[in-house]
Formats: C-alpha cells, sequence, structure tokens
C-alpha cells in the first residue's frame, strides 16, 4: 500500500476569549495531518500544542516530517503499537505531534475495517459519557451569563476554572443559577497547598464533583498534603502527563485526568487508563481547545471513562470539522453513522 501523507496548520478563533488562572487565549493554533492511501482512504488526526507542556505549531510541524517517515519506513500503517513505540524513540516528547499522527492511522485503520474506532476498540457506545463544557475564567456577572447560556445549550455537566481571589463568590454565584447541574471546579495549579485545603472547605458547601489540580505539578507533596486533607476528591491535571506519571499520583489523588495531547496517542491514553484503573484511581479524559481532528478520536474512549471534559471543539467559533455527535453535552457514539473516528469537513 502507497501512503500519501501531508499537514497543515490552522488558526481557529473561540466562541468567547478563553481564561484560566495562568493567561487568556483567543484562537487554538493546531495543526491537521491527513493520511491518504492508494484506495482513496483518508485518515485524518489534529496536533493542538500547549505552551505549557512545551509544544507550539512550529514545534509540531518541525517533527512531522520525522513522525511521517517512521510511518513511511514501518511500511503497515495498521501496525498501530510499532509505529507508536517507533514515533517515542524518533522524537521522546512532542506529545501532541505524535498524537496527531497516532489519531489519523486510528482513523485510517478503523476506515479500512468499516468500523467506528470504538467498534474496532471492543466498547460498548451505551456506556458512553456526557462532556462538562467549561466556563472560563471572567468576571463574575459574565461567569454567570455564560452559565445561563450553557444551561440553555442543554449541558447538564459544567466544569468551573478558578485560581482568584474571589473563587467562593464565582462558586455561589453559579450554583445559584444552576442549582441541578454536576459542578467540578479546576485551579490549575493556582493555590498553595494550605490556601487549596482552607478553599476546598468552603466549596465543599456548593455539593462540588470534585477540584481539579489544585496545586503546582512541581510541588507533589503538596498535592498529597491537599489529597489528605481535602474536603472533596482530588483530580490531578498538570501533575499526570504520561503512563509514568500514574504510579506518582496514584497515592496523591482520587482522579487521573489524561489527555491525548499530554500522553502522545491514542494507544498510550488506553495503557494509562488500565494503568490508573490498577492503581485505584477513577479515569477522566480531558482535551485542550481543539478541533474534532483530534476531539472526535478522544470521544471514542468515553465508554473506558468516569469523567469525560472534552468540550474542545465546542468551546470553537466554528469547527471545520464534523464530529461524534454531542448534542446536550451527550457524547452520542451509537448515532455516529460513520467509520473512524468520525472526523470530517463538511
Ligand atoms: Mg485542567
Amino acid at each position: 500500500m502507497t501512503l500519501a501523507t501531508d499537514f497543515e496548520r490552522r488558526s481557529l478563533p473561540l466562541e468567547y476569549p478563553f481564561t484560566i488562572a495562568r493567561g487568556t487565549q483567543t484562537e487554538s493554533a493546531v495543526v491537521t495531518v491527513r493520511v491518504e492511501a492508494d484506495d482513496g482512504t483518508i485518515g485524518v488526526g489534529g496536533a493542538a500544542p500547549s505552551s505549557h507542556y512545551g509544544e507550539t505549531v512550529d514545534t509540531v510541524t518541525a517533527v512531522l516530517p520525522d513522525l511521517l517517515a517512521v510511518v513511511e519506513d514501518v511500511g503497515d500503517p495498521h501496525q498501530l503499537e510499532r509505529i507508536e513505540r517507533r514515533m517515542r524513540e524518533t522524537v521522546r516528547r512532542n506529545p501532541a505531534a505524535r498524537c496527531a499522527v497516532s489519531i489519523a492511522l486510528h482513523d485510517f485503520v478503523a476506515k479500512r475495517l468499516d468500523l467506528p474506532l470504538y467498534r474496532y476498540w471492543g466498547l460498548d457506545p451505551s456506556e458512553s459519557l456526557e462532556t462538562s463544557y467549561t466556563i472560563g475564567l471572567d468576571d463574575t456577572e459574565t461567569m454567570r451569563e455564560k452559565t445561563e447560556t450553557a444551561l440553555d445549550r442543554g449541558f447538564s455537566t459544567l466544569k468551573v476554572k478558578l485560581g482568584t481571589d474571589r473563587d467562593v463568590e464565582i462558586v455561589e454565584t453559579i450554583r445559584s443559577v444552576a442549582p441541578d447541574v454536576s459542578l467540578f471546579v479546576d485551579a490549575n495549579e493556582a493555590w498553595t497547598p494550605r490556601e487549596a485545603v482552607r478553599k476546598i472547605d468552603r466549596l465543599a458547601a456548593y455539593d462540588l464533583a470534585f477540584v481539579e489540580q489544585p496545586v503546582p505539578a512541581e510541588d507533589p507533596a503538596g498535592l498529597r498534603y491537599v489529597y489528605e486533607r481535602a474536603a472533596l476528591p482530588i483530580a490531578a491535571d498538570e501533575s499526570c502527563e504520561t503512563l509514568s506519571d500514574i504510579p506518582q499520583i496514584a497515592d496523591r489523588c482520587d482522579i487521573a485526568n489524561l489527555k491525548l495531547m499530554k500522553c502522545g496517542g491514542l494507544r498510550e491514553a488506553k495503557r494509562m487508563i488500565h494503568a490508573a484503573r490498577a492503581h485505584g484511581l477513577e479515569v477522566m479524559c480531558g482535551c485542550m481547545t481543539e478541533s474534532n481532528a483530534s476531539i472526535a478520536a478522544a470521544c471514542h474512549l468515553a465508554p473506558l471513562l468516569d469523567y469525560a471534559d472534552l468540550d474542545g471543539s465546542l468551546l470553537l467559533a466554528e469547527d471545520p470539522y464534523d464530529g461524534v455527535p454531542m448534542s446536550g453535552g451527550e457524547i452520542d457514539l451509537a448515532g455516529l453513522d460513520r467509520a473512524g473516528t468520525g472526523a470530517v469537513t463538511e
């Protein structure tokens, strides 16, 4: 089989400026990879690089030729395990770049077998989940308005970004307009350990499901301090990048939040899910602001998860790719009527 490969960078405007404790973004810079066989089968995958993890569209496009050379060298795109391992040996880091190739090949292979990706993996679509929808940081009144808009759109699980001097006020306001939703918060490393324990004590009054990344990833002892004292369950995100982090966080959080763009591939993501379970952790899959060139693939992991935070495409002003149907946040794998990840341009 002869495979042609190419990639292109794109800048996708967000619906609203998106602010977290570390800063604000107004667009998502992504790279889309395509592999095409001489029989016309096309696989699509996306990289949504995060500077927090050392990647930009420039670093992605710099290493993609080497990664696509690995695919060509292996010669059989169905050998996903071998290709992911060889890509990891080739660039070591650059997880978003490797992930774009991994997704494109999974899409391609499932399409050649004429199966949606979850069926190729043997997963039950009725075990799918609802994604949370994220309310970024803003003045409290704007966050209240965004919450009301999210409720109008049918979302019933909301994630609220925190890391300000008015965190309790924000949660109180959002809870007052959304008394029935499942709600969790993400501090994105903004708190000190003692501050986190104090804040979580007060936030526990608002029926939150859990708190994501209260303290910096560089402070594993601080994460354990919070985990042992906090009044709510703790999820690790920035502290949980790759498979080898799972044993490190197992005794300092309740939930492992993996992301394709941190771990570097779909097979690695599945290994992280199983390793997290073996360590007694619950599992969440999150995302960056991403198009369906990558989010659609993550949706197929939903039957293996406890929590899905896969709203990356929903935060874009417009996504050039359609993906897994997601009405009101329900990741409707059974409703997907195409093979592969479901990522298609409209
Ligand atoms: Mg997070």
